[in-house]
């Protein structure tokens, strides 16, 4: 878990939002764990993720020099890539999935050949993030940075050959029921809301 007192103070930022939980709770994959990401009330209470994204664009900043654009997937998001850019001062493109292919609006005019940074919300796989540079690669973007608030990969998946920089890398353990702790121990499981890809 966190150890410095950024992390820490990032992780109270996500208790605040209710976005990270904590108890026992039953994952999609059937697993238990301590832990439970609901990211979409990342985006619930603006208030607090504009505290979040300062401590991003502060990171951002101190690391990219020179870019363009921010570009994040949708849906979740939009809202905080968009936030990122606005303080950056920055603009900002978005790519969604159409037909289940990742693409970014022919719309986003000066995207061609510029220099950008991705944000993301959670860095699960990677998977969507690696389509977002393709789509970015296609347009002859360049990808200066990629950035997620969360990684739940504790900083084992580089993409593009580069690390993900992140304000949490937070290795999640999940257990199967016959070998979970808090079974162990009595506590009551609970399966958190349907959330789509929040229980990965
Ligand atoms: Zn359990």
């Amino acid at each position: 878990m966190p150890e410095t007192p950024r992390e820490q103070l990032v992780l109270s930022l996500f208790k605040e939002c209710d976005a990270l939980l904590q108890g026992h709770f039953r994952l999609t994959s059937g697993k238990h764990s301590e832990w439970y990401f609901e990211k979409i009330r990342l985006i619930e209470k603006p208030a607090s993720l504009e505290k979040i994204v300062d401590l991003l664009v502060e990171k951002i900043e101190a690391e990219v020099s020179e870019f363009d654009y921010v570009v994040s997937p949708a849906y979740g998001a939009i809202a905080i890539g968009f936030l990122a850019a606005l303080k950056l001062g920055k603009k900002f493109a978005f790519s969604q999935r159409v037909d289940e292919k990742m693409s970014i609006r022919p719309g986003f005019s000066g995207l061609d050949g510029s220099r950008t940074v991705i944000v993301e919300d959670i860095l699960t796989t990677g998977g969507s993030i690696q389509e977002v540079v393709a789509c970015l690669k296609e347009r002859h973007a360049s990808i200066e940075g990629i950035y997620v608030l969360v990684d739940r990969t504790g900083g084992a998946v580089p993409i593009e050959g580069k690390p993900v920089g992140s304000l949490l890398a937070l290795k999640v353990e999940a257990f199967e029921s016959g070998a979970c702790p808090f079974c162990k121990k009595g506590l009551p499981v609970t399966k958190p809301g349907a959330s789509d890809k929040g229980a990965a």
